[in-house]
């Protein structure tokens, strides 16, 4: 009951395989794409960060190298002429342009064409930081700093600017004399910075959407299957008669191994199931017979029995008859359910045929002194050995000679012959009883069939005899089989594999090795 109530609550709990998949997958591509963007721009923003760097420090550098010629504190009169060649010759009273230019000031003229990129704006300022040159749009303002030379970032409209500060010191004393300040507007790593940004978002969504509808359709495709699949456990479970199977997945792969094994598993299942009921039923019909008979005597001793010594003496005699055939039957239905466990009991047990065999025939022969029992074993050597439990050729032997004998008419005579042929061994056992119909022989294996049932009960036949040799022989991938003619008699033929002796000789050592309990199946 407790079983039953935490399985449903475990049907009821259960959340969708699609969900939490696809949940998984597109948190782990998300992170995943977030850490690789973060990554990659990151390197970018670097790289272009110190190109930038490079850039604004040229211009710093460029300036520097003029301005530390200059052996005194920086100022406008002193500054402008010396970055600009035109300007000191105009104040020198000569021509703005002159010839001498692009020899004389080449310096200049690239220091003019490297300030003037669009993107820089520089200024430099006197020792106490007022401002004594400018170029650009845009004057960068003076902070005073400790350091030779920095760098720093700074947003502005949403845009990193980079501003480079340096001290001029005069290369004539050595003495500081102004400062430079370059502010870089960094337009091309502003944009790229922003463009990438975009595409990878951009990017990453669509890999999401992507990832997510595919494993998705995917998961889908798994869970399908497993559905139809828990449905049909429902309903054979709701119903173990039910004949719902999983329907063909038409996939070559792990789910469809799984369905076809469900299905074979609940073919089995139903079919135990089946053979179990069976089973209760042929034994309570079996055993309703002589538990009716000892009611009867009882019953007849009761009313008017007792007094009578002669009826009472019958009637103890009929009773422990009938206990004595319960008690046959009983064991007999032991011995047809053992017969099925065969394979986990008895796995390496090997038998020497011919000993066997012998000593059946003549223990039997002791016991039926008025029959004769022949045995021919020429054609069998006295080494040949079989895979089985001595104790299960016994009873094998026993339940087909048991059953000659009982089947016998006039002539008293039983043939037992055991032989070799290249792969199996054979025994067969004889009668010139009263045979068995063909249509018939079909049935005999059958549990509790009889070819007579008055009469075979007569002779304390249960019709379980040959059903447990069937199942006996099947275990040992041996065969049993009936050939018969009515009123001449049967020949029941038992053919086992025949093994090397390298296996025989492999399954004794592992029988020796073995700690199964045998006792219970003897
Ligand atoms: P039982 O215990 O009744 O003999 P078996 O399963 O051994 O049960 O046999 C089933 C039936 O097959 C028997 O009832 C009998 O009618 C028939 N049978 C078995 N062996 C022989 C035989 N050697 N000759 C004739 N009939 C046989």
């Amino acid at each position: 009951m407790k079983t039953m109530t935490k399985n449903k609550n475990k049907e009821t709990k259960h959340s969708s395989l699609i969900v939490r998949w696809v949940s998984i997958v597109a948190l782990t591509i998300t992170v995943s794409f977030v850490i690789f963007s973060v990554v990659v721009y990151q390197i970018v923003s670097r790289q272009s960060l110190d190109q930038q760097e490079e850039m604004s420090l040229n211009v710093v550098t460029t300036l520097n190298r003029t301005l530390s010629s200059i052996p005194d504190e920086l100022e406008i009169s002193n500054v402008i002429p010396s970055l600009s060649p035109a300007t000191r010759r105009i104040l020198k009273g000569e021509p703005a342009i002159s010839d001498k230019d692009s020899t004389n000031n080449a310096f200049s003229d690239n220091l003019i064409a490297s300030i003037s990129n669009p993107d820089i704006n520089s200024a430099v300022y006197n020792k106490h930081g007022e401002i004594v040159f400018t170029n650009g749009n845009v004057t960068p303002k003076f902070k005073s700093f400790k350091e030779v030379s920095k760098n720093e970032l700074v947003k502005r409209n949403g845009h990193q600017i980079l501003l480079t500060y340096q001290k001029v010191y005069s290369s004539v004393n050595n003495k500081l004399t102004g400062y430079i300040v370059v502010s870089n507007n960094m337009t091309y790593y502003n944009s790229l910075m922003k463009n990438l940004l975009h595409s990878m978002v951009a990017i990453s969504i669509i890999a999401i959407v992507v990832f997510v509808v595919t494993s998705y359709i995917l998961v889908f495709n798994v869970v399908k299957p497993i559905k139809r699949m828990s449905k049909v456990a429902q309903e054979v479970n709701a119903d173990p008669n039910s004949g719902a199977r999983i329907k063909e997945l038409n996939r070559d792969d792990e789910l469809e191994n799984l369905a076809t094994s469900i299905n074979q598993m609940l073919d089995r299942m139903q079919s135990y199931i089946e053979q179990q009921k069976q089973f209760v039923g042929d034994v309570s019909h079996e055993l309703r017979t002589p538990v009716a008979v000892i009611e009867g005597h009882l019953n007849m001793l009761e009313r008017w029995g007792k007094d009578d010594p002669q009826i009472l003496d019958e009637s103890i005699k009929a009773s422990l008859q009938e206990a004595d055939r319960m008690k046959h039957l009983i064991q007999e239905m032991l011995d047809l359910t053992r017969a099925e466990q065969i394979d986990v009991q008895y796995p390496h047990e090997v038998t020497n045929v011919y000993d066997t065999v012998k000593r059946v025939v003549a223990d039997l022969a002791m016991v039926h002194p008025d029959f004769e029992i022949r045995l021919d074993e020429d054609d069998l050597p006295q080494d040949t050995e079989i895979q089985i439990y001595h104790g299960h050729l016994e009873q094998l032997l026993v339940i087909l000679i048991d059953n000659a004998i009982k089947y016998s008419t006039n002539l008293k005579q039983i043939n037992v012959s055991a032989g070799l042929t290249k792969k199996e061994v054979n025994i067969i056992v004889q009668d010139f009883g009263e045979g068995i119909s063909k249509e018939d022989q079909k049935k005999i294996f059958n549990r509790f069939y009889r070819v007579d049932k008055a009469r075979t009960r007569e002779k304390g036949g249960n019709g379980l005899g040959l059903s447990i040799a069937h199942k006996l022989v099947d275990s040992y991938h041996g065969e049993i089989s009936v050939e018969s003619v009515e009123g001449q008699g049967s020949q029941f033929k038992l053919t086992f594999p025949l093994i090397s002796k390298k296996k025989a000789a492999k399954l004794k050592k592992l029988n020796e090795n073995s700690e199964l309990p045998k006792s219970n199946l003897e």
